[in-house]
C-alpha cells in the first residue's frame, strides 16, 4: 500500500499514512483532530524530507516551492482520478 503524507492547513501539521489507494477520504489530523483542511500531498516520499522548512515557516516564505509541488500534484490527481474513476464499484 501506498504512503502518502498529509499536511494540515490549520495546524500545519505535517504527517504520514499508509492508505489504500481507493481510499481518498480524509484522514483527521492527528495534531488539531480537524479533518476538514488536511491536504494529501501526493509525493516521493524524498520531497519533503527533514527539515526544508516549507511547512514549518508556513505560507510567507513558499511561494515557489508550493507553486512547483501544486502543479505536480495536480497532474498526479488528474491521473489518479481517471484510473479510480472506473474501479470505484468493485
Ligand atoms: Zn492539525
Amino acid at each position: 500500500m501506498p504512503l502518502y503524507e498529509y499536511q494540515c492547513m490549520t495546524c500545519q501539521h505535517h504527517f504520514t499514512l499508509i492508505r489504500s489507494m481507493h481510499d481518498t477520504s480524509s484522514p483527521s489530523c492527528p495534531k488539531c483532530k480537524k479533518m476538514d483542511k488536511v491536504e494529501r500531498l501526493i509525493s516521493n516520499t524524498s520531497f519533503i524530507l527533514k527539515g526544508s522548512g516549507w511547512f514549518d515557516s508556513g505560507y510567507n516564505n513558499t511561494k515557489k516551492t508550493s507553486s512547483e509541488k501544486k502543479s505536480e500534484q495536480a497532474s498526479k490527481k488528474n491521473e489518479e482520478q481517471k484510473t479510480t474513476d472506473k474501479t470505484t464499484d468493485s
